[in-house]
């Protein structure tokens, strides 16, 4: 079969929420983009499905607001963790301004599809599901697009701008000889559903005791459930038996005693690594990094979708006048790194100390069931001061990103 070849404004590898969102920004803006999914539809394994304060204000923006309302989904208004048996709230969302003082939760599939059908709407929007971005297009040292498998067979695509957001594995970095810092982080979580139940408990994002932490996701219908574990330690927690997974979810969170029995084989439970890393350079010429492809986020707080969602927004309103004018200079793709390096850099370190002192397995030790006198007084002086700030930090980010007038639709 002969070799297909396309040529496009920009192409992006990546059909998870950076590379979606910002294939539909550009698009809407009147820029011919490609996007390359290599899976065939959104439904995949869980990959976060926080929907966080910024993300929605933008949402509201984008003109969205309806369709998004009608997606299937729950809200939360604070984060709360019972560590060894006491409730505590660090972040609550009711302390930001604008409606927008929640996250949501719905199937990241939803959100995407419903970022995919909007972008279909445009005509300079071209989505490839099943398509994999297997190598770099070159002209000369400069980066001139992607060369992919799909299912009617292999594709090169000429770009006069070429973005990997094709996450934290991605192909397209490790083509670019682009390699991240990692940062180590000692834990994995194994994820799986448990129904709710009878009677719910107040919302609740984690428990933690001495031994260990679990994830409590209140999803319409189950608990979308983490149990924290050391990295590496899931062949050991397999040969130790579901019995024995069962019963150390009930000794962390008690109250899943009458639903946990609902794991009956490993095939429920799935091993998700977490990573924290960083690029030092997001770009060569004619290829930019965003998302988890250039600045891998851990779970904790549930910020990576949003970040990645960010990275799209700043680098499309930075990037489409060039776009349009049909060429894209280095210092415009060191100008997208210059913006949203600093709220990354904020934000993983923040993410590091969480899974060095509390978001571990035996994290909530620090805590006495009841609580010494001494640590109810610093709670109750401490937690106040802290949810003046989480809020933000968490729901809106270091530097919430908008849509600038130059991204109107044309
Ligand atoms: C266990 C775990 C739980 C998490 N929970 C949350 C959470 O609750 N909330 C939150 O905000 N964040 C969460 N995160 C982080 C979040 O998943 C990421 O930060 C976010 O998804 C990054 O978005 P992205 O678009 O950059 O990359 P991804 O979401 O990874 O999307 C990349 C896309 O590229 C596609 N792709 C990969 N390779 C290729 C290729 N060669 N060609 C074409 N397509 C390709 C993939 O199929 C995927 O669709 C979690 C992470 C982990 C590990």
């Amino acid at each position: 079969m002969s070799m297909r070849k396309l040529t496009t404004t920009c192409c992006i590898a990546g059909g998870g929420p950076a590379g979606i969102m910002l294939g539909f920004l550009l698009a809407r803006a009147g820029v011919d983009t490609v996007v390359l999914e290599k899976h065939a539809d959104f439904f995949r394994d869980f990959r976060g499905d926080t929907i966080h304060p910024t993300t929605i204000d933008l949402i509201d923006q984008l003109g969205l607001r309806e369709k998004f309302d009608a997606i299937r989904q729950s809200h939360i208004h604070t984060l709360d963790v019972v560590v060894n048996g006491n409730r505590l709230t660090p972040v609550n969302f009711s302390k930001l301004r604008g409606r927008n003082d929640y996250i949501a939760l719905m199937p990241q599939w939803d959100f995407l599809s419903l970022l995919a059908e909007e972008g279909a709407t445009y005509p300079n929007f071209h989505l490839m599901m099943g398509a994999t971005a297997t190598g770099l297009l070159h002209k000369g040292e400069r980066v001139s697009g992607i060369a992919a498998a799909t299912q009617d067979g292999d594709i090169e695509i000429e770009a006069a701008l070429t973005v990997a957001a094709d996450g934290r594995d991605s192909a397209l970095r490790d083509a670019a000889g682009l390699v991240p810092t990692d940062y180590g982080v000692a834990i994995d979580v194994l994820w799986f559903r448990l129904p709710r139940t009878k009677v719910d408990p107040p919302d609740t994002l984690a428990y933690l005791d001495t031994e260990s932490m679990i994830i409590t996701i209140p999803r319409e219908g189950y608990y979308q459930s983490g149990l924290l574990i050391p990295k590496g330690d899931f062949a050991k927690i397999q040969d130790d038996g579901i019995p024995a997974f069962r019963a150390r979810i009930v000794r962390v969170a008690p109250f899943l005693a009458e639903v946990v029995e609902s794991i009956t084989g490993w095939d429920q439970v799935k091993l998700l690594t977490v990573q924290v890393n960083r690029l030092s350079q997001w770009w060569q010429d004619g290829l930019l990094c965003i998302g988890d492809a250039a600045h891998a986020m851990s779970p904790a707080f549930g910020v990576g979708i949003n970040y990645a969602i960010q990275d799209a927004v700043a680098a499309a309103n930075l990037l489409v006048d060039d776009l349009r004018a049909g060429s894209v200079s280095t210092d415009e793709l060191a100008r997208v790194q210059k913006r949203r390096l600093p709220p990354v850099a904020r934000m993983q370190p923040i993410q590091l100390r969480l899974h060095d002192v509390v978001a571990k397995p035996g994290g909530g030790g620090f805590l006495a069931n009841p609580m010494t006198w001494w640590q109810r007084s610093i709670a109750a002086i401490a937690l106040p001061i802290l949810r003046l700030f989480t809020a933000r930090i968490v729901g809106r980010g270091f530097r919430p990103e908008v849509l600038e007038k130059q991204l109107n639709p044309r």
